[in-house]
């Protein structure tokens, strides 16, 4: 009874300094994307990174799903300290310039923290769904993508210039990314649109089950789109990424990039910057979209939004501002 009783209080006192520590602890929790694209890699990297050094400075990192726009809402509403976000949703999130994705209109206490790897506006088609070009869409089943990603939103802008509506799809499905490159193959859907980093787990998945290829989308509509928004610019998926496709694949993209808010303390933004960055050279090993990456144009390219303090202070110490 007596040792059982010893015990208890052993357990509770372990307990009681568990809860103390974990008291300490900040937890910061990153919005990211499907398990099958870049996202998720960009906050599973970020956190590994950060994670090493929680002894140092108590903070711990975690990550989940999500996509662009609700990955700034969530931030919002305090569901997310940080997340990954399209140039043009930073953009609009900030600016509140897209009501029907921030009905709460400009999110001024937004702030951009870094930008990471490109994400091209991409098309893939199975080869017997008939689909040869962007236009062959219409009237074809469509993986639009689904609501709160940024897939999905630019997919929305793209169908407006185009003068599209989902009725004119036979039709628009709204899966997520990690399941639509398994519709594909399975011919429930014809195309799937998805906005991602190369090379992406969905974009391989769909070009090695099934015979499908990447499409170009580029015509006036999308030309001036492009150039006449910031956040866009025309760009290309080199040939051979994936199976199926040996040539350059022409189409507008947007860039990835890391987000958070002014409610998340400069410290906690400075030592998360700092793991990144301390240890660049492991970070663009841990995925191949980030084998590119450039500190300069991570500090300076596609953001819209204000940097972070906590980023700002780590960028001067390093001489980069
Ligand atoms: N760009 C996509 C979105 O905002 C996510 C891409 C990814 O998961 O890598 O929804």
């Amino acid at each position: 009874m007596f040792i059982k009783k010893l015990a208890i209080t052993a357990v509770a006192g372990a307990a009681f300094m568990a809860s103390s520590a974990y008291a300490d602890t900040q937890h910061v929790v990153i919005g990211t994307g499907g398990q099958t694209g870049v996202y998720y890699q960009v906050g599973g990297a970020i956190c590994r990174l950060v994670n090493k050094g929680s002894k140092d400075h108590e903070i711990n990192c975690t990550h989940k799903t999500g996509g662009s726009v609700s990955n700034i809402n969530g931030m919002r509403s305090g569901d997310l300290d940080m997340g990954v976000a399209q140039s043009d949703w930073q953009y609009h999130g900030y600016n509140g310039t897209a009501p029907d994705k921030f009905p709460e209109g400009a999110y001024k206490e937004l702030r951009a923290v870094f930008s990471v790897h490109p994400e091209p506006f991409t098309v893939v088609a199975r080869s017997d769904s008939g689909i040869k070009t962007f236009e062959d869409l219409k009237g074809k089943k469509v993986n639009v993508g689904n609501p709160g990603s940024g897939a999905r939103a630019t997919m929305e802008v793209v169908m407006e210039k185009m003068g599209w509506a989902m009725g004119d799809f036979a039709l628009a499905s709204e899966l997520k990314s990690s399941e639509q490159a398994a519709a594909l193959c399975d011919g429930k859907v014809d195309a799937i649109v998805f906005t991602v980093g190369h090379p992406s787990g969905t974009i391989k998945e769909a070009t090695t089950s099934c015979e499908s290829k990447l499409i170009t989308v580029d015509n006036g509509v999308i030309q001036k789109l492009a150039s006449d928004n910031a956040y866009y610019d025309m760009t290309a998926i080199p040939g051979g990424t994936y199976t199926g496709t040996d040539d350059d694949t022409v189409t507008f993209g947007v860039g990835a990039t890391f987000v958070s808010s002014t409610a998340v303390d400069d410290e906690v933004v400075y030592q998360m910057v700092k793991a990144v960055f301390d240890n660049f050279k492991r970070f663009k090993k841990m995925h191949p979209a980030f084998a590119h990456l450039q500190e300069k144009d991570m500090i300076t390219k596609n953001l819209s939004a204000p940097l972070h303090d906590g980023a700002v202070r780590y960028y001067k110490e390093r001489g980069w501002m």
